[in-house]
């Protein structure tokens, strides 16, 4: 059962803690440079200050070395959520101890504070039990919005969750896994998965995990090399994982013997290995030359993958098709992007890279969704259930 949303709990005149995802990016003069993930958690805490809340907010920021490294505060956020809500937030110096405690307990009702990031306390990543019952010790209602940090188990994910009865998810967490819920347990037939980017180990499971829902897996990006590989075509010196083929060979088997259809590159643009910077050109099948390396799907592949997008009448896309990040070599990213925006499907797409070109080609508003975690929204499609979701279902524990 999914745990119920904000609006089904009694949050009113609580001190309602909310895990949020400000993981914004900065510029170089450590200004937000997209507050995108600010303005998605604004319903909850909206509707939290509506009922009356104190409301806590934490999250996470960048990957601090240091204690409390001054460039990953979250200030630049704080002042950023108050233009936004159009209120003054505070900024706690910390997110534990006596002096963050005696701060919210003098917050008036709808006022709202900001923790300081999690992670200048090791002892967040370590779901360490001490300092996630510090956390929980600050707060009567726990709220996740923070759905790209699911997967992790972490003491704001998981570990602080278990000294509350009353919990549940925000608006943002529940748009999420009602779009990947239906993409698992109902989707409308044809239901078309687009895979890229570098790794393949990182997608075999999900593969597995889609195998009696999907129709057709299309695979695109380096990934697609390692699956070539394991076919016998040659791939040149195109990044592969070795180590992975016999696994893949295995899956490819599963495959064709549960009747999906996998579609993989029937051409390849590659440069010359000596000069990656070099002209390049575009394979008239799928072999690549031995002195060649693979960095974009050609133009017949974009025709046979526009194709199966075009019918899909339910889509998920992951990862890019080529090494987008240096044109032309986006070209076949950008050709499943128009595909996927201009299907008539119900379309999902993840992914930090999958999403900036998305929104690059100015695409990303025609999908029905984009999820907010890369990571958290594979781990969910492959296994129906993330930690923390599972930490929201266990009953509280006794605090004394
Ligand atoms: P991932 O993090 O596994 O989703 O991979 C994303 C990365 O895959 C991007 O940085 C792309 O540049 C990279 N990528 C996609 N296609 C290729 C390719 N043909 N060769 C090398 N890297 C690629």
């Amino acid at each position: 059962m999914n745990p119920s949303t904000i609006d089904l709990l009694s949050v009113d005149d609580k001190r309602d803690f909310i895990r949020v995802d400000f993981n914004v990016p900065l510029t170089n003069k450590g200004e937000i440079s997209d507050d995108t993930r600010i303005r998605e958690a604004l319903p909850t805490i909206r509707y939290a200050r509506q009922k009356g809340a104190k409301v806590i907010l934490a999250s996470h920021f960048g990957r601090p070395k240091s204690k409390a490294d001054p460039s990953l505060s979250l200030k630049p956020v704080a002042e950023r959520l108050g233009e936004l809500l159009r209120i003054p937030v505070l900024l706690a110096h910390d997110c534990i101890g006596p002096e963050v405690k005696l701060q919210i307990d003098r917050l008036a009702s709808a006022e709202v504070i900001l923790l300081e990031n999690l992670r200048f306390h090791s002892e967040e990543e370590k779901n360490d039990p001490a300092f996630a019952r510090a956390l929980a010790e600050l707060a009567e209602v726990y709220i996740n919005d923070a759905f790209g940090s699911l997967h992790r188990a972490h003491a704001s994910v998981v570990g602080m969750v278990s000294h509350f009865e009353t919990k549940g998810i925000g608006f943002l967490m529940h748009k999420e896994i009602a779009a990947l819920s239906l993409l698992r347990e109902t989707p409308a037939k044809p239901f078309v998965v687009i895979l890229g980017g570098a790794k393949v180990s990182d997608k075999l499971g999900l593969i597995r995990g889609l195998l009696s829902s999907a129709n057709t897996i299309i695979i695109g990006g380096a990934m697609a090399y390692t699956l070539q590989l394991a076919q016998g075509v040659s791939v040149g010196k195109s990044l592969v994982e070795a180590n992975k083929v016999s696994e893949v060979k295995e899956l490819l088997n599963e495959t064709s013997r549960r009747g999906v259809t996998v579609l993989l590159p029937e051409d390849h643009v590659v440069v010359p290995v000596t000069q990656p910077e070099g002209l390049y050109v575009t394979t008239p099948g799928r072999q690549i030359p031995d002195d060649k390396v693979g960095v974009d799907i050609g133009r017949q592949t974009i025709m046979s993958f526009s194709s199966a997008i075009n019918s899909a009448r339910t889509i998920f896309w992951n990862g890019p098709m080529g090494v987008f990040e240096r044109p032309p070599f986006d070209r076949g990213t950008k050709a499943v992007a128009e595909a996927v925006a201009g299907a008539q499907a119900f379309s999902v797409a993840g992914g930090g890279d999958t999403v900036a070109a998305l929104q690059q080609a100015g695409l990303a508003e025609k999908l029905s969704h984009i999820s907010t975690g890369g990571g958290a929204s594979l781990e969910f499609l492959e296994s129906g259930d993330l930690p923390g979701i599972a930490a929201l279902r266990e009953p509280a524990v006794s605090n004394t």
